[in-house]
């Protein structure tokens, strides 16, 4: 495949020849077939330019289902895949190192990103609850669950 460069320098020797052939007719040809090749060239980096873009977007889009799937339903949150068997289990209210894992389902679908949970100790119930720190999203524990 040729360079870019070398494409100019053939379009531009082409062109010298035509006009020292002297030959009106053979250089207005030369010099439109020069314009579409430039056009043609535009294009084609501009097409490239946009290939270039698509395939980020869809590494990003790969890169959030692969998020996406490596979490589950929770009561109203997400939690990691590999951590719901500890969280079910888990007395609550939840350690630190759980709510790590627990993270806030509106964030997570609205903006894709993982929020992790915060504890929000009610001091008079027994009952607690979860707050998300970016979006104040609640999940609301009754003790007796
Ligand atoms: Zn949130």
């Amino acid at each position: 495949m040729f360079s870019y460069t070398e494409i100019r320098q053939i379009a531009k020797d082409v062109s010298e020849a035509a006009k020292k052939s002297k030959n009106a007719e053979l250089l207005d040809q030369v010099l439109d077939l020069k314009a579409v090749l430039l056009d043609l060239m535009d294009q084609n980096q501009n097409l490239k330019d946009e290939i270039r873009d698509l395939r980020d977007q869809v590494a990003n889009l790969s890169n959030i289902q692969i998020q996406r799937d490596s979490v589950v339903k929770f009561h109203d949150m997400f939690v990691d895949k590999d951590k719901l068997k500890t969280i079910k289990g888990a007395f609550r209210p939840y350690r630190d190192e759980l709510l790590e894992h627990m993270y806030c389902s509106k964030c997570l679908q609205d903006k894709d990103k993982k929020i992790s949970m915060n504890l929000f100790r009610q001091s008079v119930s027994n009952n607690y609850t979860l707050v998300c720190p970016s979006c104040g999203s609640k999940v609301i524990f009754d003790h007796r669950y």
